[in-house]
C-alpha cells in the first residue's frame, strides 16, 4: 500500500482500538489454549463452530475452557499470566501507541486513548503491564471497557460477560453484536461519560479494529472520523456486505503500516 495521504490537521482526537488481532498480532482468548493445552485450543474451535442452535455465546465459551484448564490441566494463575507475557505485541505497534500518547503538548494533535476490547481484564491487564503501556506511572489508555475477570484464589480465571445473562438490562443491538457487549453502545457511552464528544474537544474520532464486532462502532461515527481496518477479517467483509461507514475508511495489513496511519493522524513526519 502507498504511504498515508494526510489528513487534516486537529487539536484534538478519540482513539478507539480493538485489541485482538488490532493492537495485538494475535487472539488472546485463543492463545491461552495454544499456550498451555493445543486439547483444549482444539475444543475452542470445534465448538466455536457447531451448529448455531447448539453454539455458546463467545465469552462464555471461554469461561468454559477456562475452566477446563484449571480442572483438568491443573493450570493456574502463573501459567495463563505466563502464557499471555508471550503474547506477539508488534514492536512497531506499541511505539504507534506510545507516540500517539506522548504527543508533545504545544505543536501536535493531542490523542485520548480508548480501548474497547472483547477480551478481558486480566489478559489485557498482564499484557499491558509487561510492555509498559498500562503501569502505575504510564497510563497509554484513559479508560478500558472489556470483560471482567480474576483469578479466584484456587487460581482458577473466573471469566464473566460485560453484561451478565442475568442482568434486566441487556442491550438492544441490531447490527449483531454478542450478547456480553455491544460496542457501540460502549463507545456512546464513553463519549456521555465525558459529556459529549463536543464537549470533550474530540474534533475526531479514529477507529483500530479488524473483527465483525467493530462494525457496530464503526457504522455510528461521522464523516470527519477515520476507521483504520485491517484487511481479510470480519470487519472488512461487514463493510463490504452489509454497507459502508459514514466515516473514512483507511485500510491497513501490518503493524508497521498503523504506525505510519498514527503519524498521519498527529500531523507528525514519521521518518
Ligand atoms: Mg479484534
Ligand atoms: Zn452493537
Amino acid at each position: 500500500m502507498p504511504a498515508p495521504a494526510p489528513f487534516p490537521r486537529v487539536k484534538r482526537q478519540l482513539l478507539i482500538s480493538d485489541f485482538d488481532e488490532s493492537m495485538a498480532d494475535a487472539d488472546s482468548d485463543r492463545w491461552t489454549f495454544e499456550v498451555l493445552s493445543p486439547r483444549l485450543r482444539r475444543q475452542f474451535d470445534d465448538l466455536s463452530h457447531a451448529p448455531l442452535a447448539e453454539r455458546m455465546q463467545f465469552t462464555d465459551l471461554c469461561a468454559h475452557l477456562l475452566e477446563k484448564l484449571h480442572v483438568e490441566e491443573g493450570k493456574g494463575e502463573q501459567d495463563v499470566r505466563a502464557a499471555q507475557r508471550q503474547l506477539y505485541m508488534h514492536p512497531a505497534m506499541v511505539r504507534g501507541f506510545r507516540a500517539m500518547r506522548d504527543a508533545k503538548a504545544d505543536t501536535e494533535t493531542q490523542t485520548t486513548c480508548f480501548l474497547l476490547s472483547n477480551s478481558n481484564e486480566v489478559y489485557l491487564g498482564t499484557i499491558l503491564e509487561h510492555h509498559g503501556l498500562q503501569t502505575s506511572t504510564y497510563r497509554l489508555f484513559d479508560e478500558i471497557v472489556t470483560n471482567p475477570a480474576h483469578f479466584e484464589p484456587s487460581g482458577l480465571l473466573r471469566l464473566s460477560r460485560r453484561i451478565l445473562a442475568t442482568a434486566k438490562d441487556q442491550h438492544d443491538c441490531k447490527v449483531g453484536c454478542s450478547a456480553n457487549m455491544c460496542k457501540g453502545d460502549e463507545l456512546e457511552a464513553f463519549l456521555a461519560r465525558r459529556g459529549g464528544r463536543e464537549a470533550a474537544g474530540f474534533e475526531r474520532l479514529i477507529y483500530l479494529g479488524d473483527g465483525g464486532n467493530d462494525y457496530c462502532p464503526v457504522m455510528r461515527m461521522q464523516e470527519q472520523d477515520v476507521a483504520l481496518v485491517r484487511r481479510g477479517r470480519g470487519l472488512e467483509k461487514r463493510i463490504k456486505s452489509e454497507g459502508e461507514p459514514k466515516c473514512q475508511v483507511r485500510w491497513w495489513n501490518d503493524a508497521w503500516e498503523v504506525e505510519e496511519l498514527f503519524a498521519a493522524l498527529r500531523n507528525q513526519p514519521l521518518y
